[in-house]
């Protein structure tokens, strides 16, 4: 069997707590769809910004603030590389 580690981002209680959301900094490629893309950015707030941890390309990823966060997904979505998951807690 192989098993494929990722190197990461993690963020907890985004959505009032209702979720965490992940990124992996091996698939971001710095491309800032996601920060255009997501609502509360689009609302005027600075949820989802670039962070201090590097991509796949050595460019800034991208991490939300889990205050702002609504766990909405659409950041997981539009990501043309898959980089971004944002899972639901049990
Ligand atoms: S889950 Fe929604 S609110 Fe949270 S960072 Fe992604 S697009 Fe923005
Ligand atoms: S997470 Fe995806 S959409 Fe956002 S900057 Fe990285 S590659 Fe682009």
């Amino acid at each position: 069997m192989v098993e494929t580690t990722y190197k990461g981002i993690k963020v907890e209680g985004c959505g009032k707590g209702r979720a965490t959301w992940y990124l992996y900094t091996d698939l971001c490629k710095g491309c800032g769809l996601c920060i255009v893309k997501c609502p509360i950015n689009n609302k005027g707030e600075k949820c989802l910004n670039w962070s201090n941890e590097v991509g796949i390309y050595m460019t800034p990823a991208v991490q939300p603030d889990p205050n702002l966060c609504i766990a909405c997904g659409t950041c997981e979505m539009v990501c043309p590389d898959s980089a971004i998951r944002v899972e639901k807690n049990q």
